[in-house]
Parts: C-alpha cells; sequence; structure tokens
C-alpha cells in the first residue's frame, strides 16, 4: 500500500483525518482520530504497557503538558530545539533549507550545519521558491516549542516538546515515594508539541504528536549487570553510519562496540519484541546506528527503530543514551538534589531512553498489516490490536433472525468491541469487516432458531466453523488476549 492509499483508507474508515477539514486554511501537522482509529491507539498502547512498561516492573506517570520556561531552560530546549528555515521574498512561503536541498540533489543533508552552510548548498543547487519559483532569504532559526502565556501576566510557559521532561523533574520525589532501586525505568504517554516549520506526510510529522517515552535510570557502574544476559543471545539488525548493515547476536553487538553495554542491549531487544509482537516481521525492523554528527551533543549512543514499510524506512523509536544530561541540567538550574542512594553509594543515575511516537506506529501497523489482491483488502491485524474484535450479522433480516443476532450481539458487547450489522449482502459485509480488521464475524441463520449453533468466519483463513453461541464468549477472548510477558520469540 501506497502512503496515499493508506491516508486514503485512514479517512474512509474512519482511523484517522485531518483536523478540522471542514476549514479550507488548517494548518498541516494536526490529526484527529476516528473510532476505529481511538480503538487500535488504546490497544496499541496497552501492548506497550503489558511487554514493555509492567514486564520490567517500570513506573508510570501522566505529567502536565505546559511547563514552565525554566524547565525548558534546563532541559536546552529554549537554546537548542531549533530548525533552520528560509522564506521567499515574493510569497512568503516558508521551507526548511536542507529539505528542499536534498529534493533537488536527491542527496541527504545533514541536520545541523550552520546558516551561513545552507546558503551555499542552496546557491550551489539553484533552489529556489517551490511555489513561486522566487529567491528565497538566508537561514535563520525557529525555535520549535509552542509558547503559552500563563495567567493575565501571561508567564512565560510552553506546551512541552517531549513527553520526558517530567519524568525527570519528578525523577526524585518517585524514586523517594515509590520505594524503588536502579536501575528503574519511569513511563509515560502523552501527547508532545512541535512547532514543525513545514509538516508534510500526515502522521509521521506532526505538530501535535503522541508519545510513549520511558527513560531508564541507572547507575552507571553498573550499565553490564549480569540480570541483562538473557538477552544477550537476541539477534537484532543495524544499520551501522557507514551504510552497512549487521545481523548479530546482542553479545556480539556489545564486544564492537555497537552497543555500549548490556543495560542498552536489554531495552533495544525489549523495544524490538514489542513491534514483533505486534506483527512486524523481525525483518522488517532494524536499529539505524546514529553517528557522532548526528546525534544530539548530550548523547552517548543513539539508535532509531526503524520499520520497513512500502516506501522506505521510517523512524518508529528513538534509543539514546542521555548519560547524566538531564538530571544533571535540572540539578544545576533548579538547585534541587536529583543524585539518589545506591546500595550506600551517592548516584546521579544515567539514563537510557525509549522514545517511541504512536502516530508513526499506528500508521506502519496499518500499513504492514493490509494485504488482498484486487478489490478486496484485508487489515490482518493481530487480533489483540483489531479496534472491533467481532461482527454479528444476521443471514437474512427475517424470521426472527435480526432479534436473535441483536440479542447475542448485546451478550457480545458486554466482553468485547462488538459491531452489529445487517445491511447488504453477506459476502459485502465480510468484506468491510475484513478491511477494518475484524478478526472474527458470527452469523446467525435459520440452524441457529434450531439448534443455537452461529457461523464463526476466520478472517485470515476465511474458514468458517459451526459452534454453538453459548462458546462464543471462551472461543472470542482466547482469539484476542493480548501476548503474555514473558513469551516473546527471541531467535538466536
Ligand atoms: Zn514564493
Amino acid at each position: 500500500m501506497s502512503f496515499d492509499e493508506v491516508v486514503r483508507l485512514g479517512q474512509q474508515r474512519g482511523f484517522f483525518f485531518k483536523a478540522a477539514e471542514s476549514y479550507p486554511n488548517t494548518p498541516a501537522g494536526f490529526l484527529d482520530y476516528g473510532p476505529l482509529g481511538v480503538g487500535l491507539k488504546n490497544r496499541f498502547v496497552e501492548l506497550w504497557r503489558r511487554l514493555v512498561v509492567k514486564r520490567d516492573g517500570m513506573l508510570e506517570i501522566d505529567g502536565s503538558q505546559i511547563l514552565p520556561r525554566a524547565v525548558f531552560e534546563a532541559s536546552g530546549h529554549l537554546a537548542g530545539f531549533t530548525d533552520p528555515f528560509v522564506k521567499c521574498g515574493k510569497c512568503g512561503s516558508v521551507f526548511r533549507p536542507d529539505k528542499l536541498v536534498e529534493e533537488k540533489t536527491g542527496k541527504g543533508v545533514p541536520e545541523k550545519l550552520g546558516g551561513a552552510d545552507y546558503d551555499q548548498l542552496m546557491e550551489k543547487s539553484g533552489v529556489r521558491c517551490l511555489k513561486c519559483g522566487s529567491k528565497l532569504s538566508g537561514t535563520t532559526r525557529f525555535n520549535m516549542m509552542f509558547r503559552v502565556g500563563i495567567g493575565p501576566a501571561q508567564e512565560e510557559a510552553y506546551l512541552r516538546p517531549e513527553t520526558c521532561q517530567s519524568i525527570f523533574v519528578d525523577f526524585p520525589l518517585l524514586f523517594k515515594t515509590q520505594r524503588v532501586k536502579l536501575p528503574i525505568g519511569i513511563a509515560q504517554v502523552g501527547k508532545s508539541f512541535r512547532n514543525e516549520i513545514a509538516p508534510r506526510q500526515a502522521l509521521i510529522r506532526l505538530r501535535e504528536l503522541n508519545q510513549a517515552e520511558v527513560e531508564v535510570f541507572f547507575n552507571p557502574k553498573k550499565a553490564d549487570d549480569p540480570r541483562y544476559d538473557r538477552d544477550l543471545g537476541t539477534v537484532l539488525s543495524f544499520r551501522l553510519p557507514d551504510g552497512s548493515d549487521r545481523s548479530v547476536p546482542l553479545s556480539e553487538a556489545l564486544k564492537d562496540g555497537v552497543v555500549p553495554h548490556k543495560l542498552a542491549a536489554h531495552h533495544l531487544a525489549l523495544i524490538a519484541g514489542l513491534y514483533e509482537a505486534a506483527g512486524i516481521k523481525r525483518e522488517n525492523i532494524r536499529f539505524r546506528v546514529l553517528s557522532e554528527e548526528d546525534r544530539a551533543f548530550y548523547s552517548r549512543a543513539a539508535y532509531d527503530l526503524e520499520v520497513r514499510l512500502s516506501w522506505g524506512w521510517v523512524e518508529l523509536v528513538a534509543c539514546n543514551y542521555r548519560g547524566d544530561y538531564d538530571l544533571g541540567g535540572h540539578a544545576g538550574v533548579s538547585g534541587g538534589n536529583f543524585s539518589v542512594d545506591d546500595d550506600g553509594e551517592k548516584v546521579l543515575p544515567h539514563v537510557f531512553e525509549l522514545s517511541l511516537g504512536i502516530d508513526r506506529s499506528i500508521f506502519a501497523l496499518i500499513e504492514s498489516s493490509m494485504t488482498g489482491e484486487g478489490d478486496r483488502r484485508v487489515m490482518a491485524l493481530r487480533p489483540f490490536l483489531s479496534p472491533t474484535q467481532v461482527c454479528v450479522f444476521p443471514l437474512v433480516n427475517k424470521d426472527g433472525l435480526q432479534e436473535k443476532a441483536k440479542e447475542l450481539y448485546g451478550e457480545l458487547r458486554e466482553s468485547f468491541d462488538a459491531f452489529y450489522d445487517d445491511s447488504g449482502a453477506i459476502g459485502r459485509r465480510y468484506a468491510r469487516a475484513d478491511e477494518a480488521g475484524v478478526p472474527a464475524c458470527v452469523t446467525l441463520d435459520y440452524d441457529t432458531l434450531k439448534d443455537g449453533t452461529v457461523t464463526l468466519r476466520d478472517r485470515d483463513t476465511r474458514g468458517q466453523q459451526r459452534v454453538p453461541a453459548a462458546e462464543l464468549p471462551s472461543k472470542l477472548a482466547a482469539l484476542v488476549r493480548y501476548p503474555p510477558m514473558r513469551n516473546e520469540a527471541r531467535a538466536g
């Protein structure tokens, strides 16, 4: 499925669509989720909660979206969270110089160049305004945080550009009140806001986005704790900065310095396992190892978990070894004490981060689960991710079948996300259910009235079996059950 087809399907089936679409000049980068999208998003987040957060005994918080200026002074966002832009002298359109040059030349441009470097590249490649062809201004920089004013005095504050700052700021309080020990992961799901200069691809680059972040705090002297040894046989694929690919057991990645320590290795395996459990094939998951030039200045090692979609590799999770940059920064600006006790040793913990983009992941799950030929499309989502779990159909709308079907629908609805449909031929109803990813359909016919059995149809095999209606709850429960926390596939 092409990018545009996914967007079209998303809109048609009510997974997601552009926010405020009836107004012509609504800026790009804002999305609404419809009913099926909400269902898929909630289930994916629940899978993350089970296979990452709960599995590793992490804490979960839900922090404020608006935070005071001082937080972003400490985090470095006030000074450094900027993107370069150029403006058309004639029509006023705004562009990113790096993207313009990339599109013109087909070659990658580093993200962290100075303004003069971008100007030189633009000059050399002859880049002009994409809208009107006029000359563009020199490069300036723009802070991507949304500023808000608190109260009548309009006290300076910002919408958070990432969820993790609350985790860092709250860390000392949580460490004390929750009576935990290092290493400890703290997780958060929520919205973040980035005033992107030119967001284009829906769901891939949003101005208001959903994140699921994990910050693991640890004693840097104990980053090679033997508790992580069980992950060392896991085989992961790496795309190295020199462009070569390597699929190796983590033990080897550690030996070669591709991964800095066992704690990092464990968390890379953990997050790859999440996407595998969600239905992404192992060969379509890789970690792009960022070179020193491509990493943020505080980052000691960085990996983008990428998933292969029909139009290329897309980054879904940023994995970052942030050292003590965050806690050190907040300690410096707030004057608070961010060091904690670790078996009698005073430690300013280091942080390993898994910053997951939920919207992108939803997009990737939809794209990678679509199968089918011609007009027949099936969204083969793992059943535990399907927003609608079961459809109930009467074969025909007479002789009491509708009433019987509605009655069964009412019962199933108590335990499952069920949908009732009695319009159109039965084949059309199956097709609609397949396209929406519904794993099971139940059809009631004349035999149902006689012996209480129904037809249970499987989305993926299209196989049908006759079962007593009374057995449906247990059969459906088994079908949509989440995978167990400690049993994800591990090769190697
Ligand atoms: Zn122009």
